[in-house]
């Protein structure tokens, strides 16, 4: 079932080595099908080199099995509860990918110092705090995808402006409206998380790219009256 869909979510996920953001198998990609109500993810612990496609696994919005001979990945509960809460989003990564980490064990967000950021996200990347240890031992997974999708309400973040989140102490998840595009925000996060890092090594006082120049690059990309690439 849904071979399109597995095909597609096979080569999401080998994008992730394509672009660094995978040592091992410390990372994830699903894609959604909305009518069926199902998302395709990558098994559990297996090496990107030894991946097929015939490998994805179909599961339910409840993160239970619906087709495949290997288990789901461990985060599959955290892609469910994403894909449950945002009808909009259509893929899901999870990675490890260093810079972004480091800023996620460090607790800090990642503020916008430039246009590269703001082209791709409005505003900082926020770093989420970490679990509590009752949340963790009740149901770690699902807590994570919960923490994530509150604060953004909470915060008054809009989740398509800013498509990724920091866990604390854990890493980044990040999300579009297919999983080659989520993809694209777990490789331009980790990007401007290295950039900011670098950024604030050579001026240790940096503030955040003025606000109208944020709004002018976010703008030209993803505004009403966009103007950036092709028609
Ligand atoms: P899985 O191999 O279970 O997807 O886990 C990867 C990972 O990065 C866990 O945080």
């Amino acid at each position: 079932m849904l071979e399109e869909l597995k095909q597609e979510v096979y080569e999401a996920n080998m994008l992730l080595p394509k672009y660094n953001l995978v040592t091992f198998t410390w990372g994830n990609v699903s894609g959604v099908d909305r009518e069926k109500g199902l998302f395709a993810i990558k098994p559990s612990g297996v090496p990107y080199e030894d991946l097929k496609w015939q490998d994805i696994v179909l599961v339910d919005f409840d993160g239970n099995k619906v087709e495949g001979n290997l288990n789901p990945s461990s985060d599959t509960a955290t892609h469910a509860y994403l894909y449950k809460c945002w009808e909009d989003i259509g893929g899901v990564v999870h990675t490890h990918s260093s810079y972004a980490t480091s800023f996620a064990q460090s607790g800090r967000s990642i503020p916008c110092y430039g246009t590269t950021h703001a082209d791709y996200f409005y505003g900082d990347i926020p770093t989420l705090r970490c679990l509590t240890k009752e949340e963790l031992e009740e149901a770690y997974e699902l807590n994570t995808g919960k923490l994530i999708v509150q604060e953004f309400a909470m915060r008054s973040i809009d989740h398509i402006a800013v498509s990724a989140a920091l866990c604390k102490n854990h890493g980044p998840f990040a999300w579009g409206k297919n999983p080659v595009k989520a993809v694209e925000s777990a490789v331009v996060l980790e990007e401007v998380a290295k950039m900011a890092y670098r950024t604030e090594l050579i001026n240790s006082h940096v503030q955040p790219a003025p606000q109208y120049l944020q709004d002018k690059h976010y703008m030209r990309k993803h505004g009403p009256n966009a103007y950036y690439g092709q028609k």
